[in-house]
């Protein structure tokens, strides 16, 4: 049954009075582990981002909401901090810098952002000005996104590298980018893109240079795995590779083969796999040299990971190294195998998208409802409660810690038999409610009792999963965090407000789309996967927001338009030197015509119908024209609305 928030909340108006710190709340949420500094709480216990790292300057994030909610910008809302992505970009290059410094590497760094990652203009813009000092190119993966990051200004010796199946246009437009200046370098991922590279006919200077993609051996760990190792849809074997050289000499174009490249997956989470990785790479490239193959790039892919959940593990939403040690080990081992092969050391180049981007966005959702695990009805014996019904009633009153376990088993059965009863028709709906609500009540005291013993049995473990509380959050799963839907990957959750109250409140979060899979029931935690999230109960009229994190990477692109629901109202938030935080580049996400329109549905052609229909209607005499007129009009407005609940 689902309680209104208010009616729930006239029940639990009841601050919690316990003492809980700054620390108890970072240490509850993770986030002095998996904040990497960004993220803070002020003495009021609200959420605070330093998009910088310093705490001097700092957006209090219940401010901004508020701010934007009066410019009728509401919830959900995605907040992007440009500054974050200057230091993601910042870090990246300096670990590199740090890491050419301590081995004596001869070559250069230089990073590419690949596309995909986040394709938004605004994001992609924000990131090549804070790169623009570090020489920051891109990698497009498809001939849409060549075509944006052809017209992106870029700095002059930035690297523009086109990976993806390719056609002959997409190698066409990677001649132009050629020829306006662009330090173009076309991937090869199959053969025959090799055999239309070589008929397209260029014009002088107008061929772009070619780079390989080799199917190492190495495979990656945690989500991504699939794209490496030999069965991966991706790059060229050992024999492919060989040939592909044999070809391009043939044809006379070695001189345009410049880059070695691989990428075994996104979000590695193992360092030992990467390692490996640079090594087999490093040692294709040094052999390759050594047969007179004038490679200059080395190109080591993304895969550098978040640690989502701050274990420094090797589980899936973690991983077990810093952004240094990554550094350290790319350039170290193409530095061994070079020494240990006499050969020059080459550029190195990285695709880290996930690491530039991943912190640099949060959605702030509302919780709009609390639904209470079981039933959350109380009951009271009756004179003329049915045999069935009284037991479990009798259950109830009699349960206790040395025999609940024997006591909820009976309850068990007293069920079965009640919902077989009922559907003999020898029941009623009240007598079934009754007989629910009771069983309910003795599956909560049954999980308490079996929680203080030393070992709690699985099944009460399970049954303890179905009594979690859910509240209900104004989102979509799909659009704004699908790869929690389609891989479980985890993301945190912190409330942004009340962060210095105690939560006494154990939940899980559904969405609001018409879809079982629309839940968050998986959150993040330093020694294991918790089940629930701990949160505060609702105050009447008080509105309750939470933040879902490190949404920046992927997420943006991959999100659909289940249920129709659309992207969410936007903004980015920046914070000058004084300490003032500004709101730019805002957003409405989109209206319900726009989700409509983008299944073919014409809201003029909509609106025609329906007054067909209220036509035929007032014909009827059921309706009049004023309210005719009243019911189109409310119809029409609805068409430039949010999608989301208001
Ligand atoms: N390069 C290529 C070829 C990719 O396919 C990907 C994504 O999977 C990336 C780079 C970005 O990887 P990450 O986000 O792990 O840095």
């Amino acid at each position: 049954m689902q309680h209104s928030a208010t009616a729930r909340a006239t029940a639990a108006l009841r601050p919690s009075a316990e003492k809980f710190s700054i620390e108890d709340a970072m240490s509850l949420y993770g986030m002095d582990s998996w904040g990497a500094g960004y993220f803070r709480i002020s003495e009021e216990g609200h959420l605070e981002v330093s998009p910088d790292g310093d705490e001097a300057r700092k957006v209090n994030v219940p401010e901004v909401v508020e701010n934007l909610r009066k410019r009728g910008l509401t919830p959900p809302l995605l907040l992007r901090f440009p500054q974050l992505l200057e230091s993601q970009v910042r870090n990246l290059c300096s670990a590199f810098r740090r890491a050419i410094a301590e081995y004596g590497y001869s070559a250069q760094y230089r990073p590419v952002f690949p596309i995909k990652v986040n394709q938004q203009r605004a994001v992609v813009s924000e990131l090549l000005e804070a790169g623009w000092k570090y020489g920051l190119g891109l990698e497009a993966g498809s001939k849409p996104e060549l075509l944006a990051a052809l017209a992106l200004e870029t700095p002059p010796e930035s690297l523009l590298i086109c990976n993806g199946f390719k056609d002959n246009t997409y190698l066409a437009m990677a001649s132009v980018a050629k020829r306006i200046g662009k330090n173009v370098f076309v991937v090869v991922e199959k053969p025959y893109e090799l055999e239309a590279l070589a008929q397209l006919a260029f014009a002088k200077g107008a061929r772009p240079s070619i780079g390989f993609r080799v199917r190492l051996h190495a495979r990656g760990s945690g989500k991504w795995e699939k794209s490496g190792g030999h069965t991966s849809k991706f790059g060229l074997s050992t024999g492919q590779l060989l040939e592909g050289i044999a070809f391009l000499k043939k044809n006379k174009m070695l001189d345009s083969l410049k880059m070695f490249h691989f990428h075994i997956g996104s979000q590695i989470t193992e360092i030992r796999r990467l390692k490996n990785a640079f090594k087999e790479a490093a040692r294709i490239y040094a052999k390759a040299r050594k047969m007179g193959v004038d490679v200059e790039f080395l190109n080591v892919g993304g895969g550098l990971g978040i640690d989502y959940d701050g274990s420094k593990t090797s589980s899936d939403a973690s991983v077990n190294y810093s952004m240094q040690e990554y550094a350290n080990d790319v350039v170290y081992t193409i530095k061994d195998v070079c020494e240990n092969e006499n050969v020059p050391e080459p550029h190195i180049v990285s695709e880290s998208g996930r690491a530039m981007v991943a912190y640099h966005s949060l959605l702030i959702v509302d919780v709009r409802a609390e639904i209470g695990g079981g039933d959350g009805v109380k009951v009271k014996p009756g004179q003329r409660d049915p045999q069935v019904v009284s037991e479990l009633l009798d259950i109830l009153k009699t349960i206790s810690a040395k025999n609940y376990r024997e006591f909820y088993h009976d309850a068990l059965e007293h069920r079965d038999e009640m919902v077989s009863l009922f559907n003999l028709g020898l029941l009623s709906l009240e007598e079934r409610a009754k007989g629910e609500a009771a069983f309910w009540e003795i599956a909560a005291k049954a999980v308490r009792y079996s929680r203080s013993q030393k070992f709690m049995a699985d099944e009460f473990v399970e049954l303890e999963k179905q009594l979690v509380e859910k509240v209900v959050c104004n989102f979509s799963v799909f659009q704004s965090i699908p790869d929690h839907w389609a891989l479980d990957q985890l993301f945190p959750v912190v409330p942004i407000q009340r962060l210095r109250e105690k939560p006494d409140h154990r939940v899980t979060l559904v969405d609001i789309t018409c879809d079982s899979d629309g839940e968050i029931d998986k959150f993040v935690d330093l020694k294991d996967i918790k089940e629930a999230l701990e949160l505060h109960r609702l105050n009447s009229g008080e509105p309750y927001y939470l933040a879902l994190l490190l949404v920046g990477a992927y997420q943006d692109t991959m999100g659909d338009l289940h249920n129709l629901f659309g992207s969410a109202n936007e903004a980015h938030v920046v914070v000058d030197e004084e300490g003032h935080v500004h709101l730019k580049r805002t957003r409405r996400g989109n209206s319900v015509r726009e989700t409509l329109a983008a299944f073919g549905y014409d809201p003029k052609d909509l609106a025609a119908k329906l007054q067909a229909t209220l036509e035929e209607q007032m014909k009827k005499g059921g309706l009049t024209p004023a309210e005719a007129r009243q019911l189109l009009s409310e119809y029409r407005g609805q068409f430039d609305a949010y999608t989301y609940l208001t």
